[in-house]
């Protein structure tokens, strides 16, 4: 039968081509928000994490093609591994840490429980990597909460929701990881730049999913 064959390479190209758009949407909204991210950051850290987050992003867009041709699992290595080169800072090699071991764990065969599950695990990687935990004040303060959406079945748009809410909740919090924890109490009062870009990356996948219901 040769029909199949013929589908299977439709759907494939579909992909790249969707997977291509997630990128561009991606570098799209940290360049958008990149003062934003900055401005947080100026707050409580160096001020960079803007800049590096929409240089990361952008550099990931330039290699767009090249990525989205290969297997999910092995654009999510590559995306990561670009992430960590490019990023920099503490943020960089953690953004990385998540893209590849998501990567890893889903393999070329991703199916939605499958993904939970890999989610969970890349999200441990990442406070193993940052010797850190839920409630330090971290961008882990929104991907812990997103874990637990996912596993539970949530919808994109309640998953959301509930990111910017995790989010809302770092600003009183007093920071122990990161530079922001050299302000001690001073810390308190502003939303975590990681937090707030992790949300960013949340609400863009989540349009994108949606996008191509
Ligand atoms: P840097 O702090 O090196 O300037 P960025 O400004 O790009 O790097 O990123 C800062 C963000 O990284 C913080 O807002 C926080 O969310 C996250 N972060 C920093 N250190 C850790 C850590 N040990 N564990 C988890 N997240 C961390
Ligand atoms: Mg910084």
């Amino acid at each position: 039968m040769n029909m199949p064959d013929v589908d299977m390479k439709e759907r494939t190209m579909l992909k790249a081509a969707d997977i291509k758009e997630l990128i561009g949407a991606l570098s799209a909204t940290m360049s958008a928000h990149a003062a934003e991210l900055t401005a947080l950051d100026s707050a409580i850290g160096d001020g960079d994490h803007g800049i590096n987050m929409k240089r990361g992003f952008e550099a990931l867009e330039a290699e767009a093609d090249a990525i989205s041709e290969k297997p999910p699992g092995e654009a999510l290595k590559a995306a990561g591994m670009k992430l960590v080169m490019t990023v920099g800072g503490a943020s960089g090699p953690l953004f990385g840490t998540l893209l590849m071991t998501l990567g890893k764990e889903i393999g070329d065969a991703p199916d939605l429980a499958g993904f939970s599950g890999a989610l969970r695990k890349a999200v441990d990687a990442v406070a193993q990597r940052g010797k850190s935990g839920p409630g330090q004040k971290t961008m882990l303060d929104v991907l812990y909460p997103v874990v637990e959406a996912a596993e539970a079945g949530t919808d994109g748009a309640s998953m959301v929701a509930i990111a910017r809410q995790a989010a809302e909740a770092t600003v009183p919090m007093i920071a122990t990881r990161g530079r922001a924890s050299f302000l001690g109490e001073r810390s308190a009062g502003h939303m975590d730049p990681g937090a707030r870009s992790s949300v960013l990356i949340a609400e863009t996948v989540s349009a994108w999913m949606e996008s191509r219901k």
